[in-house]
């Protein structure tokens, strides 16, 4: 993996995670893993390699804690995992993960829904997992990242207060959050709402890292990303193929495209550590695995224009 100073900004692959789990196939244990291993191999810093939910509720990613042994076992890249309660904490933290990524959306009313919580029982049950956290010398290098769902507008109650989103990141702060993520989860934000909403929580969290998780569902995905980027936002999830699109709207575009975010950045001169060609081998790899599942983007149609050079040097 590239040092960390020779990357400008930070791409986060979320596939395996917020990709599947909106999947209708069940992609095998193996195939999730050689999916992983094409994406270190195109360089990638960092992998979302599963969600420690209960098998019932999202059966696409129960073999979670197998591929994130796996995933750890490669090297060379961070490996992250959504978990949404203490539990699934403890299990991520057992499997080896190197990021916690916690969730809670803005919107109560899909908190309520999601994980069927309050924004105060959220907040307990994160603290308790900092308290885990802090008593195993073992994890003190184990980064806990807060997850603000839903903060562009919610698919339950519409508009979403940007001072709640404020609040929430001033509250994961204050309670030991490493670093912050705010997520376009539904595809409502707009280039202008992402300015001012990043700016804002930029200011707040100060040297924290604010990352970005944009879905294309309305086509604003790279628009988004790119407002945040110049909101300061040197941090994005993305998914191959812009996999994760809504079970409830077939066809639907899904999260921001890897491929397509990979190539605006290293085009405007900022090194991703990624290697784009590489990127799109690892995007058969995982369409090969995927069984007619709708994938989008525009740099795996098109190629990357004659003459380009990406900002990335490889060795
Ligand atoms: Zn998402």
């Amino acid at each position: 993996m590239p040092m960390t100073s020779d990357i400008d900004v930070i791409v986060h692959e979320v596939g395996p995670r917020d990709g599947l789990q909106a999947t209708n196939v069940i992609m095998p244990t193996t195939a999730k893993i050689e999916w992983i291993a094409a994406l270190k191999d195109a360089g990638v810093p960092m992998i979302q390699a599963g969600s420690f939910v209960p098998p019932k509720l999202v059966p696409q990613l129960a073999d979670s804690a197998e591929v994130v042994r796996a995933a750890k076992a490669m090297g060379g890249f961070k490996v992250s995992a959504l978990i949404p309660n203490l539990k699934g904490a403890m299990n991520a933290l057992e499997a080896g993960v190197d990021l916690l990524d916690f969730v809670m959306s803005a919107s109560e009313a899909h908190n309520l829904s999601n994980v069927r919580k309050t924004h105060e029982q959220s907040i307990e049950e994160f603290l308790e997992i900092v308290a885990l956290k802090g008593s195993d010398p073992a994890y003190a290098g184990v980064m806990l990242n807060g997850t603000i769902a839903t903060s562009f507008g919610c698919t339950i109650s519409g508009p979403v207060d940007p001072k709640t989103v404020f609040h929430l990141v001033e509250t994961y702060i204050a309670t030991g959050a490493d670093s912050i993520s705010i997520a376009d989860t539904v595809g409502y934000a707009n280039p202008k709402q992402v300015g001012e909403i990043f700016t804002q929580a930029r200011a707040i969290a100060g040297e924290l890292i604010v990352g970005a998780h944009f879905h294309d569902t309305r086509g604003l995905g790279l628009a988004n990303a790119f407002a945040a980027l110049e909101a300061g936002v040197r941090q994005f999830d993305g998914c191959l193929g812009g996999l994760g699109g809504c079970p409830f709207a077939p066809g639907a575009t899904g999260n921001v495209v890897t491929e397509d975010l990979v190539f605006m950045f290293e085009a405007m001169g900022l090194r991703t550590g990624i290697d784009l060609d590489r990127l799109l081998a690892a995007r058969d790899v995982m369409k090969s695995h995927l069984d007619g599942e709708p994938t989008h983007g525009a740099i795996a149609k098109a190629g990357p224009p004659k003459g380009f050079e990406p900002a990335t040097v490889q060795p």
